[in-house]
């Protein structure tokens, strides 16, 4: 079984990584086209590249992705794939009549180093896209950055492609809110209105990859940003980027583009990193805080005291995605917990410094590790070496919950064998109070399994 054969000795690697903890970049960049209305996200590549990007989200969201590709033959991964992409263009506003096609690129054709902008000049000019139709481009070769970065990528692509400067400003706030599944979208929204604050948010997913069930198929759902409003976004006051890794990029080209102002915040998971987004709000849009949002803090603060004695000491391992992971950590910190081992694949520069702030100084055995060799078998390494309580990260630490022996919190992207994750929210204080309900039941489940029979107890 994977990672069975895990060694507890770790040895320097300089070139290899197993089991890393990311993925490919244009899965990001499709998830985030996804979240433009009407949009059909294309795969410039081969068949086998979209495939796999496509059955990632669809397994994940357990929803079909629809998604082009350019079908990369033998000849276009030698000569380039400008004749597919033209073709593609064509078949598909023929045939699905969207409204944006976003294309992303693949290894291949990075290596190739085909020029998207050119060839969609040229789509133009053999009348390829009809009029009133749009098709933006992304640069995603996976062989750096991650499926963060990818999404990134795109949600900078909608900001460089479609927003338009404006000479006065209104009262609306741009949101990017960051790789979070479609439920965490639909609750940042919801803090927003609640606070009375008119919002865009790009790229919004929610409404399309949890649309309800109407018995009739939708091609394209009714969410996700749409282009009026993307165009509109160079009209707002400001910008509220929620992750510095996915969303920054968007929210600072905006503010270059179009004189928006962008403020970037961590991802508001958990208790303070909630009061930063709510407090940002409140200064940004000059809005008071509505006492009901006070009592939704005042709830969670109740249920960490009382669970505050169960968290204590406890020793946590988390991998995925650098912003998840900076708002986590911190969060468990704030709970007493241990987070001591850290692992992101995903490259970025001010990852360290940002989780050494989260850390606080107050769990100095805590080891962390980014970008190359940060990986599934050196998370299982270091616990070999030294246990955890509980393990937190997506579907690809149930090996290591089960060598081991340990609770698994299943979080981020991707997972792959639950069903239901992507229609809770983990952000704001509703989703604090959901983290934290499955935190205390993994260990005090964990507790029950474990626990002799004379100490097997009826209430805890
Ligand atoms: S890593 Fe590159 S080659 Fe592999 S699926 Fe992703 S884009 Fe395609």
């Amino acid at each position: 079984m994977l990672l069975r054969h895990t060694t507890a000795e770790v040895a320097e690697r300089s070139a290899l990584s197993v089991n890393p903890a990311k993925t490919c970049q244009p899965i990001g960049a499709m998830y985030a086209a996804l979240g433009l209305h009407r949009c059909l996200p294309h795969s410039h590549g081969s068949q086998g590249c979209c495939a796999y990007h496509r059955s990632a989200l669809t397994r994940h969201y357990k929803e079909p992705i629809m998604a082009g590709t350019s079908s990369f033959t033998e000849g276009s991964s030698v000569f380039g794939g400008q004749s597919n992409l033209l073709q593609a263009l064509n078949n598909m506003f023929t045939l699905y009549d969207p409204d944006v096609v976003a294309v992303h690129t693949t290894c291949l054709s990075e290596t190739i180093g085909d020029d998207i902008p050119q060839i969609v000049d040229k789509a133009n000019e053999k009348g390829h896209i009809p009029e009133g139709k749009y098709v933006i481009h992304a640069n995603t070769p996976s062989y750096v950055g991650s499926h963060v970065t990818g999404f990134a990528n795109m949600a900078k692509a909608m900001v460089d492609y479609l927003a338009e400067p404006a000479a006065m400003k209104n009262e609306c706030i741009n949101i990017v809110p960051g790789w979070v599944e479609p439920a965490d979208m639909r609750e940042i929204k919801r803090l927003c209105w609640q606070m009375g604050v008119d919002v865009i948010m790009f790229p919004d997913t929610s409404d399309v990859l949890d649309a309800p069930q109407t018995g009739e198929y939708e091609f394209y759902p009714k969410g996700g940003v749409t282009i009026p409003e993307l165009k509109q976004t160079g009209a707002s006051s400001a910008t509220l980027a929620l992750g510095h890794t996915a969303s920054a990029p968007a929210a600072r080209a905006l503010d270059v583009k179009c004189n928006v102002p962008c403020e970037v915040l961590d991802l508001p998971i958990g208790l303070a990193a909630t009061d930063r987004f709510v407090d940002a709000l409140r200064r940004t849009a000059r809005v008071e805080v509505p006492q009901y949002l006070e009592n939704e803090r005042g709830r969670v603060v109740d249920v960490i005291t009382d669970m505050h004695q169960y968290f204590h000491g406890k020793r946590v391992a988390l991998w995925g995605d650098p912003d998840q992971l900076v708002s986590l950590t911190e969060f468990l910190v704030d709970l007493d917990m241990r987070p001591v081992y850290i692992v992101t694949g995903t490259p970025g520069k001010a990852f360290l410094k940002r989780i050494e702030k989260a850390l606080d100084g107050r769990v100095p055995e805590a080891k962390v590790k980014q970008g190359l060799g940060a990986d599934m078998f050196l998370m299982h390494q270091w616990i070999k070496n030294e246990p955890v309580d509980l393990l937190i990260g997506n579907t690809y630490g149930k090996y290591i919950s089960r060598d081991e022996d340990t609770p698994l919190i299943r979080h981020g992207f991707p997972i792959l064998d639950r069903i239901g994750h992507s229609y809770f929210p983990t952000v704001g204080y509703g989703g604090a109070l959901r983290l934290l309900e499955k935190i205390l039941d993994a260990l005090l489940s964990d507790q029950d399994k474990n626990s002799p029979e004379e100490s097997f107890e009826l209430v805890m």
